[in-house]
């Protein structure tokens, strides 16, 4: 069998680092990336990109940790580089606050960031209204910067990236051996999947230099997340919202959420708003399917539903289609030596 072609549809955070994975686990593969949207137009762009994983329901837990492990690890190697500033991979510590003290104590993610531990009593005055807390070191992504990072390393692999939406996986069928489908909240009306919904977000992006730490309330719907440029604030949770219009009451709600937070936010500049959907579902859907037409057979890879933790785990999903991706090759190219017998 010649190089195998291999597709991946999608270019926010899943699709380029799952390209990324398969050229790097499959240096005879010819990948292209095909996505109607590149960076900065992606959900990927408005992220925070704080590594914080978002349990999902229908996938175990070990799973998840597991995901969120290999993520981490790559990400600290990366923010312990050369390479730190151009990707926007840097170490930030902060707190996570509670106004009760959750059942949880422990995260299933607590011994994956750094220096996990509940925050002292005098750490607490900073937040009177709260009467628990928790205090880590995790990393955090600058979205559009690492975006472009991946974009740049996949370009100097050899991987193509094209413009062009695709309607029907079955119409890649003539030009590639195998496709993998990371279309995020897309994938629900290109493989009719009804299980992904949108969970909208509107998070403000601020020029607040003096913050240094992260804070985030215990309920995840307020947070301030410094990164290399901006801070970002959020946020919303609007399940099955579909506008991507900027509200103007809930711009200043979050604002008002967040100074409660850090009143010195009040003298943040240069506001930026901007709303993404979340591709959001019980379990991430990351797994093979074979598609057959007269005979004719397709395997895909799907790797979507990442709802709100994608950049936490991202690399771990795309290790796993990496490898679900060698497994379709390893069946293909044992059929047709097969054929040839
Ligand atoms: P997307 O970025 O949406 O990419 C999908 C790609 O598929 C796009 O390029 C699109 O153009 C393409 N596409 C879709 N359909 C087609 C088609 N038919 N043909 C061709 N191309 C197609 N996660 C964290 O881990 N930490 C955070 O701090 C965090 N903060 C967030 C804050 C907000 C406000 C939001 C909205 C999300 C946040 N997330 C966070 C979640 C994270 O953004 C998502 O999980 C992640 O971006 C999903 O990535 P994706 O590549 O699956 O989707």
């Amino acid at each position: 069998m010649a190089a195998p072609k291999v597709a991946v549809v999608g270019a926010g955070v899943i699709g380029l680092s799952t390209a990324l994975c398969i050229a790097e686990t499959c240096p005879s593969c010819s990948v292209t990336v095909l996505s109607d949207q590149f960076s900065p137009n992606t959900t990927s762009d408005v992220a925070a990109g704080m590594l914080i994983p978002h349990a999902y329901p229908g996938t175990p837990i070990h799973v998840q940790k597991q995901w969120f492990k290999e993520t981490f690890s790559y990400l600290f190697a990366i923010s312990n580089s050369a390479e730190a500033s151009e990707a926007g991979i840097h170490l930030v510590s902060g707190w996570q606050v509670f106004k009760n003290t959750p059942k949880e104590e422990l995260p299933f993610w607590s011994d994956v960031v750094l220096g996990f531990r509940p925050m002292s009593e005098a750490e607490l005055q900073k937040f009177p209204r709260h009467q628990f807390g928790q205090a880590f070191t995790t990393l955090k992504c600058d979205c559009p910067p690492y975006l472009l990072w991946l974009e740049k390393r996949l370009k100097a692999t050899g991987v193509q990236m094209s413009t062009r939406k695709v309607t029907d996986l079955w119409e890649l069928n003539s030009e590639y051996n195998v496709v993998v489908n990371c279309a995020g909240i897309g994938a629900r009306q290109l493989v009719g999947d009804e299980k992904i919904f949108p969970v909208r977000g509107q998070v403000l992006k601020v020029h607040a230099p003096w913050v240094k730490n992260f804070i985030r309330d215990g309920d995840g719907l307020t947070y301030i997340y410094p990164g290399v440029h901006r801070v970002t604030l959020g946020g919303t949770r609007e399940k099955e919202s579909w506008s991507l219009s900027p509200d103007p009451g809930t711009t200043k709600d979050i604002f008002e959420r967040c100074c409660s937070l850090e009143p010195s936010l009040r003298g943040a500049q240069d506001i930026k708003v901007k709303v993404g959907l979340r591709p959001s579902r019980q379990c991430v859907r990351l797994q093979k399917e074979v598609l057959s037409q007269g005979g004719v057979k397709l395997p895909v890879v799907h790797s979507y539903g990442h709802g709100a933790g994608g950049f936490s785990v991202h690399r771990g999903t795309a290790k796993e289609a990496a490898r679900l991706v060698g497994e379709c090759i390893a069946d293909l190219q044992g059929s047709s030596s097969r054929a040839k017998l």
